[in-house]
């Protein structure tokens, strides 16, 4: 690999731009894992031609495709032939989609329909709950994934807007990074009105898997009282797997499963992981990459200037409504690297 890739001077990392062919060795094992249905499979290929064209026809990180029912010939098709790295395909096992035992399935059905009378968003949706359940706290347990160390979450309908020229996993390897990021908001809060209770109570149940010094100041600023809102936008993450690995994350996530918000709420995937990185994760941990343009429908982020043009960016970056990490809206995104040094303590609160 590597040849004729320059380093762009906007670059984070050391080492980390050298490329690889579809069958050489990877410095992490790492793959891209994509949840999606048969149907999506045209607004995939879109993602992953950008994908291709922007980073991976460099790196050639497998991919790795995720399904609650049998991918069909048109999806493995169309979708292997986006790329020239390695393609799995997997069914997720019952076990991980349906309800787990203890919820009440009935009161699941009404809390759907008074969302849905609510107007709250995906608020009648079952398929939406249980595909935020498995983002949560079962995805990384998929036996395809069982080797990696890293993923990259990709899904259908986003686009990638600037180039990217060193290796993302290897960064965070070599830095030690946990979580990356590349937009940060609100979360809505009609869809999670019991969580952050949940959450407290966790901490006072767990004392113990809280480091004293801990990020929560980037989700709560009245030492514990009430949650702001800010998460990472989940449909982009990249994440060391022993994060969600760990007992801490682990317990967290069982605890907040028997609480039944995932379907007597509409809890998301992005709030869970965003909350336990600020329970569980230092300021150095968490990367934001705001070198990457990147747009899922609704917003994106698009880099500074210095960057746009070292990058070759297609985003235009002065357009707020679109990307909004830049406006009132995007303080969830910038609010990480301001973290205070102090340690938060709020786990007495
Ligand atoms: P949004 O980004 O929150 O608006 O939700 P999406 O509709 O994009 O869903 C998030 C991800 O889960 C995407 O990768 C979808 O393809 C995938 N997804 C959503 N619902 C289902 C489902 O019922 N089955 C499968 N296999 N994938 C789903
Ligand atoms: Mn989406």
């Amino acid at each position: 690999g590597g040849k004729g890739q320059e380093q762009a001077p906007w670059h984070p990392g050391s080492t980390s731009n050298v490329s690889y062919a579809p069958g050489d060795p990877k410095p992490v094992k790492a793959a891209f894992v994509v949840l999606a249905r048969n149907q999506d499979y045209n607004s995939l290929r879109k993602a992953m031609i950008d994908l291709e064209m922007r980073f991976n026809q460099r790196y050639n990180y497998p991919y790795i495709f995720l399904n609650d029912q049998d991918f069909d010939e048109t999806f493995i098709n169309m979708t292997s032939k986006a790329t020239k790295a390695k393609t799995y395909y997997g069914k997720i096992p019952a076990e991980h989609w349906d309800y787990p035992a203890y919820i009440d399935q009935e009161r699941a059905r009404l809390a759907r329909e008074r969302m849905e009378e609510q107007k709250v968003m995906y608020g009648g949706s079952e398929s939406y709950r249980k595909m935020c359940y498995f983002e949560s706290g079962l995805f990384y347990k998929h036996p395809l994934l069982k080797d990696l160390e890293y993923y990259w979450r990709l899904e259908p309908g986003v686009e990638y807007s600037c180039d990217i020229t060193f290796d993302p996993f290897l960064f965070m390897k070599e830095n030690r990074i946990k979580y990356g990021y590349t937009v940060g908001v609100y979360e809505l809060s009609n869809t999670i009105p019991t969580l952050w209770e949940t959450v407290r109570n966790f901490t006072r149940d767990h004392a113990d898997l809280v480091p004293e010094h801990n990020s929560l100041w980037w989700v709560t600023r009245d030492g514990g009282q009430t949650y702001n809102g800010c998460h990472f936008w989940s449909n982009f993450e990249i994440v060391d797997l022993s994060f969600y690995r760990s007992r801490e994350y682990e317990t967290f996530f069982e605890y907040l499963s028997r609480a039944g918000g995932f379907f007597y709420e509409r809890w998301g995937d992005a709030p869970v992981h965003s909350i336990a990185a600020a329970l569980f994760l230092q300021k150095e941990e968490v990367h934001w990459f705001d070198t990457f343009g990147y747009f899922h429908p609704g917003w994106g982020h698009c880099p500074e200037e210095s960057a746009w043009s070292g990058g070759r960016c297609t985003c235009e970056p002065n357009r707020l409504d679109r990307f909004i990490t830049k406006g009132q809206w995007g303080q969830c995104s910038r609010q990480w690297s301001l973290l205070p040094d102090t340690p938060s303590q709020i786990r007495r609160a």
